[in-house]
């Protein structure tokens, strides 16, 4: 439908139709327009579509590429990435990819595919939870008239330091970094502002690791888990200051999308920690799995992020291991094993591309 471009209201409950002036479109392409599931099946891509909010995902390699029906901006790995003629679906109900469109998308995926073979992890980010006037969760227990009191904050400040000396002995030429290295306290901005700060080239990713204590209610609650946590920390949200006045209704709906998206490489990343403190801790404390999912499941490994819940300090029995230094060093073992697999992987995989 050449000269006739969609906008969306704030609820995208209706479709107005407005004639646009096109200067945008202005591209004239060598590309034919194409239903979707052929450039689909010619390109290889991974597919998935939202039929709720009209959104579809492309994905291939560790490239993915979110749109929206008759919406002319796409988001390429989390960031607006360009401006051209919106897909659109017809009466039939298959949807059609304008040739231009479908010819800047090739590129796209084309270049990527050339860049990653550079991929590799530069640096790897470790963030021991709470501190200074954040205790974190306490566990108090007696024993025979004898008080054992376990901070989390000073649990994960251990296992963290510990970590990062091992991953520094083993990778030199990385840079490793701790977001607090002491008792103090940092906001969760402070935090993310210290995995900003690491300059990074094209093509190098970093990891981040945060590690905490759990704590319930119910005091024979006990074991560790891993969390996989959506990639905030270097992401660019889209801000509606940088769309067109008619298009910044879009910016919270596609905003919304991007902060439910879960990386694949996060998702490994926690399997792996997991499977590394399952070894090294069998028999001593329980594997409570992996924690989150997402129907949005992108590969965008530029920060894989990380959670992990070392055991419960509300747990008698736990408390009494994690207050054992030998316990801890098992478990820093634990993380450290399934880190190391992971990176080592990624970095002969180029991302897990290969
Ligand atoms: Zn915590």
């Amino acid at each position: 439908m050449e000269g006739v471009a969609f906008g969306l209201d704030m609820n995208r409950r209706r479709v107005r139709f407005s004639i646009a002036l096109l200067i945008i479109f202005h591209g004239l392409s060598l590309w034919g327009d194409t239903s979707l599931e052929t450039f689909i099946a010619e390109q290889g891509f991974e597919y998935r579509f939202d039929p709720f909010r009209d959104l579809g995902i492309l994905k291939k390699g560790y490239t993915s590429v979110v749109f929206s029906l008759d919406v002319p901006f796409f988001i390429v790995d989390y960031t607006l990435g360009f401006k051209s003629r919106p897909m659109f679906r017809n009466a039939d109900g298959s949807i059609t990819v304008p040739g231009e469109t479908a010819e800047v998308l090739q590129h796209i995926f084309n270049k990527s595919a050339e860049d990653a073979d550079n991929f590799s992890i530069a640096a790897i980010v470790i963030d021991p939870g709470h501190g200074g006037k954040d205790p974190g969760t306490i566990g108090t227990h007696y024993d025979n008239g004898a008080k054992l009191s376990l901070k989390e904050k000073d649990l994960v400040l251990s296992v963290s330091q510990m970590l990062f000396d091992k991953l520094s002995q083993r990778y030199p030429q990385k840079q490793i970094k701790m977001t607090r290295s002491t008792d103090v306290y940092l906001e969760l901005e402070e935090r993310t502002e210290i995995a900003n700060s690491i300059h990074l080239e094209k093509m190098e990713a970093m990891i981040f690791v945060s590690v905490h204590a759990n704590a319930s209610l119910n005091s024979r609650a006990s074991g560790f888990e891993v969390w996989y946590l959506p990639p905030d920390y270097r992401r660019d949200l889209i801000k509606p200051d940088s769309l067109d006045a008619d298009k910044k209704d879009l910016a919270p709906i596609l905003n919304t999308v991007l902060e439910e998206e879960f990386t694949v490489e996060s998702i490994i990343l926690a399997q792996r920690i997991l499977n590394g403190m399952d070894t090294a801790l069998k028999g001593k404390s329980d594997n409570r799995g992996l924690k989150e999912e997402s129907w949005f499941v992108v590969r965008n490994a530029m920060m894989p992020s990380v959670l992990i819940e070392i055991g419960f300090v509300t747990n008698k029995e736990e408390a009494q291991l994690l207050a054992r230094q030998d316990y801890l060093i098992r478990l820093t073992d634990g993380i450290y094993n399934g880190l190391t697999d992971y990176i080592d992987t990624f970095d002969t995989t180029k991302g897990f591309t290969n």
